[in-house]
């Protein structure tokens, strides 16, 4: 079904494949500043539509927005010791205002507890005073070495969400109630299928108790961590004197936690169900849903589009028209590329018949239909059927690649023929973990909710297996 030769085949180079997407799309292009992105119209449009959604769902579990500032002074980042060891290699540092050499420099945000955690120390006196529950939207800076569009840059667009409790069970609980909202997201607008579970204690966040992650497979077999939420316990609030006066006029710390998305989401999208044509955009979040594209000059056809067009508005889904003076074929393949879900095209003669054609994305399927139907219902339809099927599709892929492995041999052979998930199991000690590492690249990605015990030994050291591990190449 290739038809765009400005896009590389999936097959022969999935890197190059991605590449020509991003740029092709319009999605983002190189910055003169190395390592930074220029997130063009089509990729700043999905990001708005994936945060519409992420924000109405962090207000209706009860968040509000605050923007911290983009710096942060030395001493602060560096109350918490995990924190700042974690985060020290890929730090940004601001050393001058003007000509004038600072007295302390300054880090440029690569995330926000120490912040957040320093306003929280100043805000918070009484239980009264709990819980506050905050996000914020902004851009924060990583210093990476090797960068790639939206999955790895030295500058991105996320959203943190910062949370400060009474109690350890209130702030446990928040923490796997965001990964819940993230799992929902996920599956439900982008189509992803996720593995959720806690990182262990070596891939934790640093200065966190427990993270929790979720994890997709994109097409080619690599494991995205896609999202997390961390608890932290007391762990920013000791050095930072969160405390309150608890209901027995007690002096305690505060239980905080954190958790974030970010622009990544967008290259999960096109890795999931991007095709050799281009993107494929779960209707849920495309900022556009259909496209009508009429065939000829026709006044009639012209006229037919803009009265569908109007329809299909009031009916909340989002269309527009391509009268663009293009080729049809040159629209049909843009349009693909963008990965509308789906079109609408017709011309004079499908008139004369009383007919027009509906084109799925998806599926490259096509279907005449009588101007005699409720379009809008159908069309609704249509795109809550695409939603259901690339998801489904997605689940299919992932769990013919998630593999169970009971020797090192059958892990290698997987790493170096078909990547995928590899659920393992071990012994609980950290050097195993860390062995495995060796092999090809590979990670764990996380002790799942959802645990299984199929083999008595570790893959590694042939000792008791307590748990289960999912393993994976990453991003
Ligand atoms: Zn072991």
């Amino acid at each position: 079904m290739k038809k765009n030769n400005k896009i590389t085949s999936r097959e022969l180079d999935f890197a190059q494949w991605y590449t020509d997407i991003v740029k092709e799309a319009g999605l983002a292009t190189y910055s003169p500043i190395k390592g930074s992105l220029i997130i063009e119209e089509y990729g700043y449009a999905i990001w708005e539509s994936m945060q519409e959604v992420l924000d109405d769902m962090f207000k209706k579990t009860g968040h509000k927005n605050v923007y911290m500032p983009l710096f942060i002074n030395e001493s602060l980042l560096n109350k918490e010791k995990d924190h700042i060891e974690g985060f020290a290699p890929e730090v940004a540092w601001v050393t001058h205002g003007g000509n004038e050499k600072l007295e302390e420099r300054l880090c440029v945000r690569p995330t926000s507890e120490t912040l957040f955690s320093d306003y929280y120390s100043k805000k918070i006196k009484s239980y009264r005073d709990l819980p506050r529950l905050y996000n914020q939207w902004c851009s924060v800076v990583r210093w990476e070495k090797e960068t790639r569009p939206f999955l790895r840059s030295r500058e991105f667009l996320w959203q943190e969400g910062h949370t400060v409790h009474e109690t350890e069970k209130e702030a446990r609980e928040e923490t796997l109630k965001m990964l819940d909202v993230y799992e929902t997201f996920f599956k439900e607008y982008l189509a992803i299928p996720v593995i959720k579970g806690r990182k262990t204690e070596k891939e934790k966040f640093a200065g966190a108790v427990e993270t929790y992650t979720i994890e997709a497979m994109m097409h080619n077999g690599i494991i995205l961590q896609s999202g997390t939420t961390h608890y932290f316990g007391t762990n920013f609030s000791k050095p930072f004197e969160i405390t309150f006066l608890d209901r027995n006029n007690e002096l305690q710390y505060a239980h905080q936690s954190s958790w974030g998305v970010s622009t990544r989401m967008i290259g999960a999208l096109i890795m999931t169900h991007g095709d050799d044509n281009g993107l494929i955009i779960p209707p849920k979040i495309a900022p556009t849903q259909v496209v009508i594209i009429p065939i000829g000059e026709d006044e009639k056809v012209v006229q037919k589009a803009k009265e569908l067009e109007t329809s299909l508005l009031k009916n909340n889904i989002r269309v527009i028209v391509d009268d663009s003076p293009k080729t049809p074929g040159f629209k049909f393949a843009q349009n693909e590329m963008l990965g509308i879900p789906l079109r609408i095209e017709f011309g004079l003669r499908d008139l004369e018949k009383n007919q027009i054609v509906l084109a799925r994305r998806d599926d490259y399927s096509k279907k005449e239909v009588s101007l005699d139907e409720d379009l809008n219902e159908l069309v609704s339809n249509i795109l809550e059927e695409i939603q259901k099927d690339i998801y489904n599709k997605a689940l299919a892929r992932r769990e013919e690649r998630t593999y169970k492995c009971t020797s090192k041999e059958e892990l290698e052979d997987i790493v170096k023929n078909k990547p995928g998930f590899i659920k393992a199991m071990w012994c609980e000690d950290e050097n195993c973990e860390t062995a495995l590492k060796e092999i090809g690249g590979l990670k764990s990605r996380c002790i799942p909710f959802e645990e299984e015990h199929f083999y008595d030994k570790c893959i590694c050291c042939g000792r008791k297996a307590k748990k289960m591990l999912y393993w994976g190449i990453q991003y």
